[in-house]
């Protein structure tokens, strides 16, 4: 059997590393917001050189806060793709404010810059980028819409760890970037957790007092706060795992290559562009018999996952927002797409018998 995933494999390498740092951590008594936490984000932010990284609970409460922090009209309206996880359009949703989906591009999946400009009104105040599937967002058409009409800029970069935009890390790419490190995300934790990045003062501030309570000292509540702070033990385990980071992206990046240098042309295959420097979170191909392929795949021991399998229009919670609207853009990704081994457990012996199957279906 190939699995889709396997996390126990995933994390084997750093085993020896976690049990150390725990038998610390146990000895050492401090639970909460202590040493592990200070360095995880400092080791973040400098990692996308970046004056801010602020570890909070997990990848939703990156998005909420770092959009509650904004501190737009409640009811603003914020452009968001409409094929991403449902956890971007709640965030937007949680903070207070009007989820408005724009179709991606067919090939890149992201956010179609052409098409943002006629959703924008009069209440729009940012654009949620999503950089899905590891590949960034084309920025800079993004960026100059934004200037001319005064919006913010908020990265979801849950499946974007390590990826690059001409040269330039995702979550250095606009105005502030929200991260998680879900177990299975490229840098994933062993348990929930999350981190915005940024270089606002004011906002890293504001961020540090909202994930606490709304307190900068104890008993001081200053703001309608929430907790939401990381946990100190996930920040340990995610210091050890962060220097590995590159290396995951280049086995990731291998694997993938694999895929694209040997699948028939029957399968329509991720798009690889100059100024790109995608990380595969997910290794995504599209086939108008998908469903038939991937139980053909299952019955040969391949095991595969669809993201997603319902559009977010047709998600019973966003109902109210989205009832009667048309993407036929997403529709089509999420009839025809399907998600293939391409993780840290495995090796390029199991994606050449994958490829083999598939080049036989
Ligand atoms: C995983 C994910 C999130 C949410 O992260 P959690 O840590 O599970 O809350 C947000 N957006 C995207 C695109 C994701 O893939």
């Amino acid at each position: 059997m190939i699995p889709y995933d396997q996390l126990s494999s995933v994390n084997q390498p750093y085993q020896a590393g976690f049990e150390k740092a725990f038998r610390e951590f146990l000895e050492k008594g401090w639970y909460i917001m202590g040493e592990g936490v200070r360095q995880f984000e400092k080791q973040f932010a400098d990692y996308h050189n970046a004056k801010y990284a602020i570890g909070v609970a997990n990848g939703l409460d990156a998005l909420i806060l770092a959009i509650k922090v904004l501190d737009l009209p409640l009811g603003s309206e914020i452009i968001v793709p409409s094929n991403t996880y449902i956890a971007s359009i709640l965030a937007i949703i949680h903070a207070g404010h009007q989820p408005v989906l724009v179709e991606p591009n067919l090939q890149t999946y992201n956010l179609d810059p052409t098409l943002i400009e006629a959703a924008i009104t009069k209440s729009t105040k940012a654009i949620l980028v999503v950089h899905l599937y590891g590949k960034c967002c084309d920025m800079d058409p993004i960026h100059q819409i934004a200037q001319q009409h005064g919006l913010v800029i908020i990265e979801d970069c849950a499946q974007a760890h390590d990826a690059r935009y001409k040269g330039r890390l995702a979550g250095t790419l606009g105005d502030l970037a929200g991260f998680s490190f879900y177990p299975s995300k490229n840098l994933g934790a062993l348990g929930d957790a999350g981190a915005i990045v940024l270089n606002n003062d004011s906002f890293a501030s504001s961020l540090k007092s909202l994930r606490n309570y709304g307190s900068h000292q104890k008993y001081q509540n200053d703001q309608v706060g929430y907790n939401s702070r990381l946990d100190e033990l996930q920040a340990i385990f995610l210091s050890i795992k962060l220097p590995f980071l590159a290396a995951i992206t280049a086995h990731k990046r291998q694997l993938a290559s694999l895929y694209l240098t040997n699948l028939k042309s029957d399968f329509i295959l991720p798009i690889v562009e100059d100024g790109f420097e995608d990380v595969y979170h997910i290794f995504n191909i599209r086939h108008p018999r998908r469903d038939a392929l991937k139980a053909y795949l299952l019955e040969n021991g391949v095991g595969t996952e669809i993201h997603y399998p319902i559009a977010p229009n047709h998600q019973k919670a966003l109902a109210p927002w989205l009832e009667g609207k048309q993407f036929p853009i997403s529709e089509e990704i999420h009839a025809t797409t399907l998600s293939l081994p391409c993780s840290s457990c495995h090796e390029p012996s199991d994606i050449y018998k994958v490829i083999e199957l598939m080049n036989a279906f």
